[in-house]
């Protein structure tokens, strides 16, 4: 008898049957609330109608239109209407299908338009787990560790991660701008650094906002050294965080953005983007792939862009990410073990630490595991896995909220 692999590990011991809006139920229809939304991805709701009538009207006209043998209309479709979301000048765009084949298409990008063989990126990042995009991952050694020998060419250097420190949000600024001046200076030399990639928030990482001075001061020594500025949009893009895209709270301003999850409502489908002088430095041919943009992928990120501007999702994800935080903070007012609630918009976690101030992935798994007994399906996250994180689809409701963060406080008070 054949079984799934143990490679796997699942968060909740749900068999998903159906899913509406922010709502799963099971094969025994039992309702949950899902404040997963499948890890950021189902940004407009499960099976929000108008993306389900796309996909079904795409998948009875073409499902797959290779896209290095023939071009169909929902992608050129696509690569108009982003054109339209995206930062000015980033109007050059590359499709793939998840997450981590982006980044490797953005670090690709990055070194064939630099010539240069390195890349910088900042303590506690995630971009994925292709072997490449695991090389480019801190956030946790359970995301590299028995596949060695890693991509060469990556230099770690810090994130101004006010709480890891123990220090105000400048001083971490300081530091972490100090020690990357130290690395150009040490380890890679600029003439040898092609780009930085930095999360506006990081995810996997525990949901820790970068800052703005932190953003400028990439910017500044990118501008100085021709080194090129990746912002990983995959998780915080899509109005995730109150904004189109993350970095917009911090002013950023990316050479390549790169974007997933939340993009197609649940498809697979991801993208790069750049300046056309940017673009123009790949050799034609050197990115590319079966499936990457396939046509029901990207009618389903066309009905999602019009649900995102119809339904005013960007501005229900800081109306609702207000509620939700704010509920969070009263709730956690309440507990010692609960140090920290924070993020940006509909990204909000919530850190564990033990008594003698040390993360603490034990309490945070089991409120985590109660919750969903209780019918609220949540994830945690953080180095440790110490932080307990909420990330509804954008069409959440204000009584969403509320019931979510009721199902949370009976949690807590069941386990703590
Ligand atoms: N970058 C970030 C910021 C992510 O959150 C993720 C996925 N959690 C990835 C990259 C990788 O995406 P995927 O799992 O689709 O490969």
């Amino acid at each position: 008898m054949s079984e799934l692999s143990q490679v796997l590990k699942q968060a909740t011991g749900v068999v998903a049957a159906r899913g509406e809006g922010v709502q799963l139920f099971d094969e025994d229809g039992r309702r949950y609330l899902d404040f997963t939304a499948g890890i950021g991805v189902t940004s407009t709701g499960h099976c929000h109608p108008r993306v389900v009538a796309a996909a079904q009207q795409q998948v009875a006209t073409l499902i797959h239109g290779q896209y290095t043998t023939v071009l169909h209309r929902p992608l050129l479709t696509l690569v108009e209407r982003l054109g339209e979301v995206l930062p000015t000048g980033l109007d050059r765009l590359f499709f793939a299908n998840s997450g981590s084949e982006a980044i490797e298409a953005a670090l690709r990008l990055a070194r064939q338009a630099t010539g240069r063989p390195n890349v910088i990126v900042f303590h506690g990042g995630f971009h994925g787990r292709t072997v490449a995009a695991a090389s480019l991952t801190t956030s946790g050694t359970r995301f590299r560790s028995g596949f060695s020998p890693l991509m060469a060419g990556v230099h770690i250097a810090p994130f101004p991660d006010p709480g890891h420190f123990g220090w105000p949000v400048e001083q971490a600024t300081d530091f972490a701008l100090t020690q990357l001046d130290y690395l150009l200076q040490t380890v890679s030399a600029p003439a040898d650094t092609a780009a930085f990639l930095v999360e506006p928030v990081l995810g996997e990482g525990g949901y820790v906002p970068a800052n703005e001075r932190f953003l400028a001061g990439l910017r500044e020594r990118a501008d100085a050294h021709g080194i090129l500025l990746i912002v990983d949009e995959v998780q915080t893009g899509f109005g995730r965080t109150g904004r189109f895209w993350g970095g917009e709270h911090f002013h950023a301003r990316p050479d390549i953005l790169v974007t997933a999850k939340g993009l197609a409502s649940g498809f697979p489908l991801s993208a790069i983007a750049a300046p056309a002088a940017l673009m123009a430095a790949a050799w034609p041919g050197s990115q590319g792939g079966t499936y990457g943009a396939n046509a029901v992928a990207c009618a389903a990120a066309i009905a999602t862009l019009d649900v995102i501007a119809d339904e005013r999702l960007v501005a229900n994800a800081a109306e609702r990410g207000a509620q939700l935080r704010a509920a969070l903070q009263t709730v956690a007012d309440k507990y010692d073990a609960i140090t920290d609630v924070r993020g940006l918009g509909l990204m909000i976690g919530n850190e564990f630490r033990d008594a003698a101030g040390k993360p603490d992935p034990v309490a945070a798994a089991a409120v985590q595991q109660e919750a969903a007994r209780r019918g609220l399906l949540l994830l945690t996250c953080g180095p440790w896995g110490q932080v307990v994180r909420f990330i509804p689809a954008l069409v959440v409701d204000v009584d969403e909220v509320d019931e979510a963060v009721g199902i949370w406080a009976d949690a807590l008070s069941a386990v703590l």
